[in-house]
């Protein structure tokens, strides 16, 4: 399985901030292979709703809020300290599985998003 986050690219691209660094790795571009690749060889690419999913904790899922430069997750309720994005990827994995689960017994699914997500 390929967990990621359904991020709206276009969306983000309208931040001048960040529109450069997106463009330049050409992210939709990327995951429309992602998702090629995942049909092609039988790997379910979930993508799951990016919300909460850098403020939440991974550990106890109390909401710790933090700007984008905030790189560390330290959270005050449970003290797990992670890096930032090892934090979400937590987040993204355990939403995809529970996602995955709901898929089981279905040959197909799709995931609302910009692009129809694989075969499962
Ligand atoms: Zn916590």
């Amino acid at each position: 399985m390929v967990a990621i986050e359904n991020l709206k690219v276009r969306n983000m691209i309208k931040n001048h901030c960040l529109a450069k660094s997106i463009s330049d790795v050409a992210w939709y571009r990327f995951r429309e292979w992602l998702q090629y690749f995942g049909i092609v060889y039988g790997v379910p690419v979930i993508a799951v709703n990016p919300s909460y999913t850098s403020q939440n904790c991974s550990t106890c899922g109390q909401i710790v809020v933090k700007t984008l430069s905030t790189r560390t997750h330290t959270c005050p309720h449970c003290g797990y300290i992670a890096d930032r994005d090892e934090n979400a990827a937590l987040n993204i994995l355990k939403l995809s599985l529970k996602e995955l689960a709901n898929t089981v017994g279905r040959t197909v699914f799709q995931v609302s998003g910009e692009i129809p997500l694989c075969n499962a």
